[in-house]
């Protein structure tokens, strides 16, 4: 199954796409994750991408969708991947429709508050890229990750001012998205503000419906 994870940033995503990532046994693939990826690697693609990145703002098009395809073609692919941040432009969603069958599309709901709330509580593994919440998914020894002991980090772009700048861009860019895969009566829209076993619960149910 084919599935594309939308919502807002902060709203949950990536952790619920880690949970059904290892339940349908299929790729979990975050555009956000690969491109930080090659920003810490200081490739070509991660050099272009930073600043924008930095600024809250979208990567150019052009670039993320080279780098998705390229994703799409691994072998892993072939029984399914869950997208996580991507697409992010009706662009992005016509490329992609264009690549590869989109079964469903789970659209994730929070309001603005919680969103910035939890974005500021937010940890990343520096190694693994495992996502901790200093309140509800909190690491057993302070500052380091359960899986693979890597040091964690709080996301530049989760500081309080880009997380503003990130929330607008969604809104003006990606939200379009929702309409237009509601006419093609792929969209299921699921309450994101629960604890992270209620969302996952939810999405599971939503995917299996
Ligand atoms: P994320 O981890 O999904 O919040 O993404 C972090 C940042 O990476 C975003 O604020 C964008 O700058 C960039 N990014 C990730 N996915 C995309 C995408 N599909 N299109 C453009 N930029 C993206």
């Amino acid at each position: 199954m084919n599935i594309i994870l939308l919502g807002p940033p902060g709203v949950g995503k990536g952790t619920i796409a880690s949970k059904l990532s290892k339940k349908m046994k299929v790729p979990h693939i975050a555009t956000g994750d690969m491109l930080r990826e090659n920003v810490a690697q200081k490739t070509d693609l991660g050099a272009k991408a930073k600043n924008y990145m930095d600024k809250g703002l979208l990567v150019p098009d052009e670039l993320v969708i080279e780098m998705i395809k390229e994703r799409l073609k691994r072998k892993d692919c072939k029984k399914g991947f869950i997208l996580d941040g991507f697409p992010r432009t009706i662009n992005q969603a016509d490329e992609i429709s264009n690549a590869a069958r989109v079964d469903k599309v789970v659209n994730l709901q929070a309001s603005d508050g919680i969103i910035v709330k939890r974005l500021s509580r937010r940890r990343v593994c520096s190694q693994c890229s495992f996502i901790y919440h200093l309140d509800f998914i909190k690491p057993n020894r302070e500052g380091f990750c359960d899986k693979c002991s890597g040091t964690l980090y709080q996301r530049e772009d989760d500081k309080p001012e880009t997380v503003k700048k990130r929330l607008k861009v969604y809104e003006k860019q990606t939200e379009p998205l929702i309409k237009y895969y509601q006419d093609k009566d792929l969209l299921v829209d699921v309450d994101g503000s629960g604890l992270p076993e209620e969302v996952f619960e939810l999405v599971d149910e939503a995917i299996a419906a």
